[in-house]
């Protein structure tokens, strides 16, 4: 293989190895999980939110059973501690059961409130965690597509950093380090062909005499007098 042809091929590793490494670095998917996983953690804050709205409602049911207990016995023991023929005492009697009364219509009716804030809770919590769920299992697919995209990058980059030792030593030192300034000056494009009598980078033609001139004065490598670029003449001559 002629050494313009492995300028050639090196600089199509290096051109290849800055798009994978770039795509590596910038992938979307890495973002968009970033983004689902704060999306994530706000499904589990509501989910804690609505676990203590619960508890709240449910220690409040409890007091309220506590007081329709107490209210209970406070009736019972008034019926058992009047004297039916004392029509004063029966009339206090009458009187606090009427209270009584009262109050277990209001803990009635705050219970049916309560078990109302309950059941929609709990109807929320069945909704939240179904999304939950979905959402985990989206989530685990789109971080194993993603780990698998950078595997895929990640292994490509690899394999040409491999072919490009492996071209590099092919190359003479001076050619090596000429590439080397060339690339940096130019983002990379530092080699162009020669396509007929026009550089393939920056297309401008040149003249039959100024060809014969560098192919004489310099061989098959040489440099474009437009451009500056390294310049192959003659990708298949021998070496
Ligand atoms: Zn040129």
């Amino acid at each position: 293989m002629s050494v313009g042809t492995l300028l050639l091929d090196l600089q199509d590793l290096d051109l290849e190895l800055a798009r994978n490494r770039a795509a590596l670095n910038a992938m979307p998917e890495i973002a968009e999980l970033a983004k689902k996983r704060r999306a994530y953690q706000k499904l589990k804050a509501e989910a804690t939110k609505l676990y203590a709205q619960r508890k709240d409602i449910e220690t409040y049911l409890k007091d309220l059973e506590g007081q329709e207990m107490d209210a209970n016995d406070d009736v019972r023991i008034a019926q058992q501690n009047t004297d039916s023929s004392d029509y004063r005492a029966v009339q206090e009697l009458e009187l606090k059961l009427s209270n009584l009364a009262k109050q277990l219509d209001k803990i009635a009716y705050d219970r049916r409130e309560y078990e109302r804030q309950l059941a929609d809770i709990t109807a929320k919590q069945n909704q939240l965690a179904d999304y939950t769920a979905k959402f985990e299992a989206a989530f685990v697919a789109d971080t194993k597509a993603a780990r698998e995209k950078a595997a895929e990058l990640t292994e490509s980059i690899e394999r040409a950093e491999r072919e490009r030792a492996h071209v590099l030593e092919q190359i003479p030192e001076q050619l090596r380090k000429r590439y080397e300034k060339a690339a940096a000056a130019h983002g990379g494009l530092a080699v162009e062909r020669l396509e007929g009598n026009v550089p393939s980078v920056c297309r401008m033609a040149l003249q039959a005499s100024s060809m014969s001139d560098l192919a004489r004065a310099t061989g098959d490598i040489t440099e474009c007098p437009y451009c500056h670029r390294i310049l192959i003449m003659n990708e298949d001559g021998e070496e």
